[in-house]
């Protein structure tokens, strides 16, 4: 049985439930913990962060519920913090690093947001050439790996969102796999832990989770560490894809799940799952 989810979503940012529903749904799916990851500010306005002001009833209202439900469910306070995040990641039970965007001088572009700011991206910034745009993405990871609070990554290969219909990356090319094998190498060494993120299947953009059967073949041939989340924004979504992930993972050489215990990163059978 899978027993935790890190990566979710409330009310607090972008998600459609409150953290008690949230924590209520993972315990009703049989889960012995549950993270709540707020979406820290960004230095813009964002529409699916937390507004600063904010934070302090965040926390608040996790410790409510952790305490309200102690006994039957964990629930630890959590943050997605981005690398370009306006505020510093600590204060949390566990930190979650993503790279939603792609720093270019001044600008900040999305790869998170549509296939056509994605397009232009590559276009505007990378003359047309998608493999440059993979290799400034996941250079972004060796800043993300010095960053001690950051424990997991989240959602590698976001950069592929739109990849299903708009096939803007080819992944086998070898300088894709150069680009991302770097960044998983920096990652390893600094001990962070991979989300297998099944996010993009529950919102109807992707079939297939975070990071790629070849970048997970990659995480798992250097000895990396995995975890499997769901990046819930409603309560139908807390274990989304699960099985799948479990499967997959299997499939790309894991026999470990890496579950957080409140302090650290402890090691569970994958073949439980
Ligand atoms: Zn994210």
């Amino acid at each position: 049985m899978f027993t935790q989810n890190l990566h979710s979503h409330s009310t607090f940012d972008d998600g459609q439930n409150t953290i008690e529903e949230m924590a209520l749904a993972a315990q009703a799916a049989g889960l012995t913990s549950i993270g709540i990851s707020v979406h820290t500010p960004m230095p813009h306005p964002a529409c699916w962060t937390i507004d600063a002001a904010r934070l302090p009833d965040y926390f608040a209202e996790v410790r409510r519920v952790k305490e309200r439900l102690r006994g039957t469910i964990d629930v630890f306070c959590g943050a997605e913090w981005d690398l370009h995040s306006a505020i510093a990641p600590t204060g949390f039970d566990y930190v979650i690093g993503s790279v939603h965007h792609i720093a270019i001088g001044n600008d900040l572009p999305c790869v998170d947001n549509t296939a056509e700011e994605t397009r232009r991206i590559i276009r505007q910034h990378y003359e047309g050439d998608a493999d440059l745009m993979a290799e400034a993405y996941f250079r972004q990871y060796l800043t993300l790996a010095k960053i001690d609070e950051v424990k997991i990554v989240g959602h590698l290969d976001l950069l592929t969102k739109f990849d299903e219909s708009c096939a803007f990356f080819d992944e086998a090319s070898p300088r894709y796999l150069a680009a991302a094998t770097s960044a998983i190498d920096a990652l390893i060494a600094a001990g962070k832990v991979f989300e297998i993120n099944s996010g993009a299947i529950s919102r109807g953009y992707r079939t297939t989770p975070y990071p790629s059967k070849a970048l997970l073949r990659v995480i798992s041939e250097r000895g990396g560490k995995i975890t499997i989340s769901s990046d819930a924004h409603r309560v139908e979504d807390i274990i989304c894809g699960f099985t799948d992930s479990a499967a997959l993972a299997r499939d790309c050489g894991f026999t470990e799940l890496w579950r957080f215990d409140g302090k650290d990163f402890v090691p569970e059978p994958l073949n439980d799952m």
